[in-house]
């Protein structure tokens, strides 16, 4: 399919005479075929109206079209083929089992909501029944449930140009809570959002779907993007990448005046806690593990682990020189796109320039900067130096970590303690080790929002128990997460009906369980009609 470089608004494609950009390789720096436009006001008020009008009618739309239209999504990117694998490796320089395996993960996550949707307990639907005798006031009669928020923007991430960009997790769960979805293009990867803006516009049209439901539109995020947040037809944002840009986001949301949600994912360095015990029997195997979760990807996910607390012993020296040697084998490799690559080098520069912090290891070989590539690196230092400073709890994002050196375990409590909000921590302990640790535990359960025992925190599994989110900064709503079922909970709010009729309720809140779904009947969870 040739790509055309417009913006899909509705079910038109608009282009109108504006400059345009291209994406680049970041694996030969070269421009990629065609232009992209940016979209207009004009184009850009086109969709937002189009969205409101769509959400406008939404009663009309059931939860199996909703589910029909999540199946469909899957099925027209299965149909992209190969085109869609070759078109994001050029933008994203991915290797293509790492894209058909995120290309999996997108189809499956669309389908996952799917059944949510078609499920429809998701809704948390109660109902309290009236008590007309009640002394000394009657109750009433009390129905509550979950509705769609309205229309959502979506601002994807650079490092999932799947799934966690066009149709990713953010637009499946705004579609499944029963919301319109305005998508601000990735420029790095315009091509392959195109592809993917294409399959959703089509699957619109296939389940006859508002005109609307669905838009993609392009342009800088610093005045197009901060334009729609400000939009008052806009209810609520996604969106996953820096502190800075989420932060502007937030902040410009916050300062409408009717403010509104954003849902941004933001910085995290995954602190990894390494007790004696564990080094002590497999320091070896740890180095190994970490190497590989720490450079996958080049570094460049939000659950790379940046930091490593250990207490000085044999142990950890043992892992040092280990994880050393293995950071010195470790080849440059392309990273996504300049920015990120230049970001990786300032921040590797400014640990380098940290008094008290000493380099360990670096990959043997330069990195190529025509390639966009960047190296594997080890940092280490003690806990004096990391609780002083600042710049150190900072997220460097890319293959770099670093390790704090703790003298006593009160040390290791101390830099716990300072952490900022996470996504992940991780604690690697001998059995029974853990018993006499309860405290990490409990001071890592304020930071962060999924501990690992064990194991190392990239890979985030999509299934209803996942909680891929934090205290700030690594989100900036610690109630949600952006991964997993419960992420639709983002696109919703709930509404409660006192003394309703009957015939003036949702379906899902009438006597009759009509959908079938779990609701909590008076503090009962159940499937019953309510008598
Ligand atoms: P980014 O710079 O935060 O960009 C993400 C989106 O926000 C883009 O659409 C961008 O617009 C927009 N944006 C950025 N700054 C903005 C501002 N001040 N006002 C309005 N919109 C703004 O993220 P990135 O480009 O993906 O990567 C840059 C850095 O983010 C990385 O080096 C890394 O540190 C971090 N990052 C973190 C994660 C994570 O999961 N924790 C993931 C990816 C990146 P444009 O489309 O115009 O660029």
């Amino acid at each position: 399919m040739a790509l055309h470089g417009k913006n899909i608004v509705g079910s038109s494609l608009l282009g109108a005479d504006t400059e345009t950009f291209q994406a680049i390789n970041p694996a030969t720096s070269r421009k990629l075929e065609p232009g992209f436009h940016n979209a207009t006001q004009a184009e850009l008020d086109q969709a937002l109206e189009l969205a409101d009008r769509a959400f406008g009618s939404r009663g009309s739309v059931e939860p199996a079209q909703t589910a029909a239209l999540l199946e469909r999504i899957a099925d027209e990117i299965e149909a992209l083929g190969d085109e869609l694998i070759e078109r994001c490796g050029q933008e994203t320089a991915l290797p293509p089992g790492r894209l058909t395996g995120e290309r999996a993960r997108t189809t499956g996550q669309l389908c996952l909501f799917a059944r949510v949707v078609a499920e429809g307990s998701w809704v948390d639907a109660r109902i309290d029944t009236a008590l007309p005798a009640r002394k000394p006031v009657p109750k009433p009669d009390l129905r509550r449930m979950l509705v769609p928020i309205g229309p959502v923007l979506v601002f994807p991430a650079s490092n999932f140009p799947l799934a966690f960009s066009v149709a990713g997790g953010d637009t499946a769960s705004a579609f499944a809570a029963g919301c319109p979805v305005i998508v601000k293009a990735r420029p790095q990867h315009a091509g392959t959002s195109e592809l993917v803006g294409m399959a959703i516009q089509k699957a619109v049209a296939a389940t006859d779907m508002p005109e609307g439901w669905f838009s993609m539109v392009h342009g800088p995020g610093r005045t197009t993007g901060l334009d729609l947040v400000r939009h008052p037809v806009i209810q609520a944002v996604g969106f996953t990448g820096s502190v800075a840009g989420g932060r502007a986001l937030f902040d410009a949301a916050a300062s409408r005046p009717r403010p509104i949600p954003v849902y941004a994912e933001m910085g995290s360095i995954n602190p990894v806690f390494l007790l004696p015990g564990a080094l002590a029997e497999q320091a070896e195997g740890i180095a190994a593990g970490l190497h590989q979760s720490m450079t996958l990807g080049v570094g460049q996910f939000c659950t790379q682990p940046g930091l490593v607390i250990a207490l000085e012993d044999e142990g950890l020296d043992g892992l040092l020189a280990a994880l050393g040697r293995l950071v010195r084998e470790t080849a440059p490799a392309t990273m996504l796109m300049g920015s990120i690559a230049q970001g990786y080098r300032e921040g590797t520069d400014e640990l380098e320039a940290c008094t008290g912090v000493e380099l360990l290891a670096r990959s043997s070989q330069a990195p190529d900067p025509a390639k966009t590539q960047a190296g594997a690196a080890l940092y280490a230092t003690d806990a004096a130096t990391f609780l002083a400073s600042e710049a150190l709890r900072r997220e460097v994002f890319g293959p770099a970590t670093l390790v704090v050196r703790c003298r006593t375990q009160e040390e290791v409590l101390d830099v716990a303690r300072k952490l900022e909000g996470q996504l992940t921590a991780t604690i690697h302990a001998a059995e029974g080790e853990l018993d006499q640790h309860g405290q990490l535990v409990s001071i890592l359960q304020t930071k962060a929002g999924r501990l690992l025992f064990g194991g190392f925190p990239t890979g985030v599994e999509v299934c209803p128990s996942m909680n891929h989110g934090g205290p700030y900064p690594a989100t900036s709503d610690v109630h949600f997460t952006s991964v997993g079922t419960a992420a639709i909970l983002r696109f919703a709010r709930p509404v409660c009906y006192q003394n309703f009729p009957e015939s003036q309720l949702p379906p899902e809140l009438r006597n009759e369980n009509v959908r079938d779904i779990w609701r909590l009947v008076d503090g009962m969870l159940t499937k019953e009609h309510v008598a």
